[in-house]
């Protein structure tokens, strides 16, 4: 039996841990640079605000609903979100890691899901303050339907392939199947398959035929025949990718390189996390529409000598790479850093030249890096990321990293 653990709102769900005040309250959580809202709570979802709307065109609702709005904290998220599956999978021998906010898990099939589900509710209620909606089903696919049932029943459901289930079938549209995405659903509808139950008692062959095997195997599993194994090990990284938009547009090379050190930094910073190298970097810059007829994609493929995760390394290449493409007639929106061609870093590499040198480099990151977790990223950074955080990208009602910096640890007075 799988169950599919997902956080409700969580974006807003983490920030109300934090501020017990917001409860009840209309709140929206922006993307980065403030532009949309990309989770909400109920309340603001019962104003009609929908998922992705950008923020100008719903301020007449902030403003006559008196919604909060908050500006992302990624920072507080992750850190919640690890909390979360490190939680699950010590209640449980078997989580995939789905997302940021969900996950599947393995149970023999004797288990009593009623009891189990609402335990793992409350118990990640305790532990760390977030609603959650759990489905279980004979198959991934239907345990995570039965979570989207959850969502609106308020308590754990279940689902099999079985008559038994039909009529919530009937009612789910085949757009709520995970894996169907927005054109199969166009297609689907058009076809007269409106219903979660309409898929189920299509026949698979055809099905295959007209859409693809991946949709035939849906059809498998909403009758109850699991063909989506659990994904116990994740599979490493096959590329990372930094990029941002400045808050206004940039002309300066300096504060361009500044950026683009920064996102080297952060690059570095996660290879070592994943435990993997790069032979290959992507440097790139994006001009604003307003300074040519169209945007042009400013460039550099480097290929690496040796595999690297080392941030100086990283952040030289970066910098020649903004020095080379830089126009100073044009204003850059956005700059970015892609490590490709990714290798593990546990295996050994041949015999390094300059074994030395290297060796100071890494005894470097790793200070920085067990500085860096214990105390919040950049706490210690290359002198090439600059002071200043002017141009980055515009949080302006970001709440505190309250789990991830002890500067921002709440305050608790007792009278
Ligand atoms: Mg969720």
């Amino acid at each position: 039996m799988f169950a599919l653990i997902d956080c409700d709102n969580f974006f807003v769900s983490c920030e109300r841990v934090f501020r017990p005040e917001l409860e009840n309250k209309p709140i929206i959580v922006l993307s980065s640079n403030d532009g949309c809202a990309i989770s909400r709570s109920d309340e603001a979802k019962l104003l009609g605000i929908p998922m992705g709307a950008p923020l100008f065109e719903i301020r007449h609702l902030v403003k006559a609903y008196n919604v909060e709005v908050l500006s992302c904290n990624f920072e507080l998220y992750g850190d919640m979100s690890r909390r979360i599956m490190n939680i699950l999978q010590q209640e449980c021998e078997k989580v995939e890691v789905y997302s940021v906010d969900e996950a599947f898990l393995e149970y023999d099939d004797t288990i009593n899901w009623i009891a189990e589900g609402e335990r793992l509710k409350k118990y990640l209620m305790k532990c760390v303050g977030i609603v959650t909606s759990i489905g279980f089903g004979t198959t991934k696919t239907l345990a995570k339907l039965a979570s989207v049932q959850a969502k609106s029943s308020g308590s754990c459901c279940y689902l099999d392939g079985s008559s038994k289930y039909f009529d919530v079938l009937k009612a789910m549209p085949v757009g709520k199947i995970w894996g169907i995405g927005a054109k199969i659903n166009k297609n689907m509808r058009q076809q007269g398959n409106y219903t979660a139950y309409d898929l189920l008692t299509a026949d698979p062959k055809s099905i295959r035929k007209q859409y693809s095997i991946i949709v035939e195997r849906i059809v498998y599993e909403l009758n109850g025949r699991s063909c989506l194994p659990l994904t116990l090990i994740q599979d490493l990284k096959k590329s990372i990718q930094i990029t941002r938009s400045f808050s206004s547009p940039v002309s300066d090379k300096d504060i361009l390189k500044q950026a683009i050190a920064r996102y080297g930094f952060r690059l570095a910073y996660k290879l070592r996390e994943n435990l993997q190298k790069t032979k290959t970097l992507w440097v790139y810059g994006c001009n604003t529409k307003f300074d040519v007829a169209d945007t042009v994609l400013h460039q550099r493929t480097i290929v690496l000598d040796e595999p690297t995760n080392n941030t100086a390394t990283i952040i030289k290449y970066a910098q020649n790479a903004v020095e080379e493409f830089f126009d100073p007639k044009l204003n850059y929106s956005k700059i970015g850093i892609m490590a490709l061609d990714l290798r593990d870093a546990t295996i050994p590499q041949a015999q390094l030249m300059f074994e030395q040198k290297t060796s100071l480099k890494k005894d470097i990151d790793k200070v920085m890096d067990s500085l860096n977790k214990r105390f919040g990223l950049s706490t210690v950074r290359p002198l090439a990321c600059g002071e200043s955080v002017d141009w980055m990208n515009k949080r302006g009602n970001k709440t505190p990293e309250y789990t991830t910096n002890w500067h921002n640890l709440v305050h608790v007075k007792a009278k």
